[in-house]
């Protein structure tokens, strides 16, 4: 038996929030076996008074981020610098790769979906992190997206032209892939206001791309702004809808009907606002993204509030998107939007888990120890969320200083 104590003032355990602490937390070869609230003037059993101790403040799940290009570095700001990068050798894509795998741990996130890259980094690094040992995060990968001939989305998917070529190019990619992302509209014109182009499907193409995608287990999650996309999204049973800009109430309440999710990505379109030093918008461009910020925070709490799945996902690697604390962001822009503690939480843990059939991460009785811990409880101040005191994956304890240090384990190492 290997055993680990960790004492946290309150925690939540994937769905609500537990404030009645102190709570002691017991660890046994890697599953936790007891949460138990600590009585003033209780009595330490022999076995509390022998085991290792960790103390934190707040206990969560591991957080999930739902929407990143692990190929692309975004704090890189140069536009040129980022443009040579598309040509870069594959070693240093991996390299950039690797590092944002790192920084999406550091600030506790344990499970990674990818959203596309055309050299397939993210199916690299998929296996890579198979063969790992330590702690890593797990990762979801699509490979490469889909993308209609000549549209936007060279850089993340591959060219489908017509019905035979879509379900020539979805078998092709599922063998590796664990998601079908398909690129259903063009990005923003942050100058007018509006989405760029036309779709890139129709809805019988994007039936056509689901029921192909759903012949061979995968869920689908489409980059889609504008209400003649989203609908068509809606509409075909695209599973999740990406960004999302442009949202429409009607069309809110038709997914929650059908229980399509939402990654609405608010960090890179706030980032194009918020930093006009870097991005040089004129004030008139300032005022529409402004405008599509207003309407996407109140489009998102009109969607919580009618029950659509919102999953936290931040675009990282997108322009001016670091990978980790981008998520972090993206959770406070959630909770600005007017969601709940509890909503912001469920968004980054149980909701994504659920929704891809993933191995729950509930910090309860039973379950694999697969959490985190912050110097404060987010219930309080929501910033706390940037305060990770430590992670534990699989019953291994490391802190969050980068090292990734094993601090504790109760896990018997390889070959024991
Ligand atoms: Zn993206």
């Amino acid at each position: 038996m290997n055993n680990l104590l960790i004492q946290a003032e309150s925690y939540f355990d994937g769905r609500q929030n537990h404030s009645a602490g102190p709570y002691l937390f017991t660890l046994t070869n890697g599953i936790i076996r007891d949460i138990c609230v600590l009585l003033p003037g209780d009595g330490v059993p022999a076995i509390q008074a022998t085991t290792p101790r960790l103390h934190t403040a707040f206990v969560m799940p591991g957080l999930v981020e739902a929407h990143c290009h692990l190929f692309l570095d975004g704090s890189e700001l140069d536009l040129a610098r980022r443009k040579d990068y598309l040509n870069a050798g594959r070693s240093q894509m991996l390299g950039t790769g690797r590092v944002n795998l790192a920084a999406n741990l550091a600030v506790g996130i344990t499970l990674i979906r990818d959203a596309g890259d055309i050299h397939g980094i993210n199916t690299h690094l998929k296996e890579e992190i198979t063969h790992a040992s330590g702690v890593v995060p797990e990762l979801r990968s699509p490979g490469r997206a889909i993308r209609k001939t000549g549209r936007y989305g060279s850089f993340m998917a591959l060219e489908v032209r017509d019905a035979e070529s879509i379900e020539r190019t979805i078998e092709s990619l599922a063998p590796t892939a664990d998601d079908l992302k398909i690129l259903l509209t063009g990005i923003i014109d942050f100058e007018n206001g509006c989405v760029k182009g036309p779709v890139q499907f129709d809805l019988e193409e994007t039936r056509l791309i689901v029921r192909t995608a759903r012949r061979l287990s995968l869920k689908t999650y489409a980059h889609c702004n504008g209400p003649e996309g989203l609908n068509i999204a809606v509409e075909a049973g695209i599973d999740s809808i990406e960004h999302g800009f442009f949202m429409e109430p009607d069309i809110v309440k038709k997914m929650a009907d059908k229980g399509t999710a939402w990654v609405p990505t608010f960090a890179p379109v706030y980032f194009q606002f918020a930093r006009p030093d870097v991005t040089k918008w004129n004030p008139s461009t300032l005022d529409k993204l402004h405008a599509i910020l207003q309407n996407h925070f109140h489009n998102v709490a009109g969607a919580a509030a009618k029950g659509v799945p919102v999953v936290a996902g931040s675009d990282a690697g997108s322009y001016g998107v670091p990978h980790g604390t981008g998520l972090i962001d993206e959770l406070l822009f959630l909770r600005q939007a007017g969601l709940t503690v509890e909503q912001v939480l469920s968004a980054a843990t149980s909701v994504p888990r659920q929704l891809w059939n993933a191995p729950p991460a509930n910090v309860a009785v039973g379950q694999t120890a697969n959490f985190i811990g912050l110097a404060g409880s987010p219930f309080k101040d929501i910033n706390s969320l940037r305060q990770i005191q430590l992670i534990c994956r699989n019953g291994e304890v490391v802190k969050s200083d980068g090292t990734s240090q094993i601090v504790a384990s109760t896990v018997f190492s390889k070959g024991n």
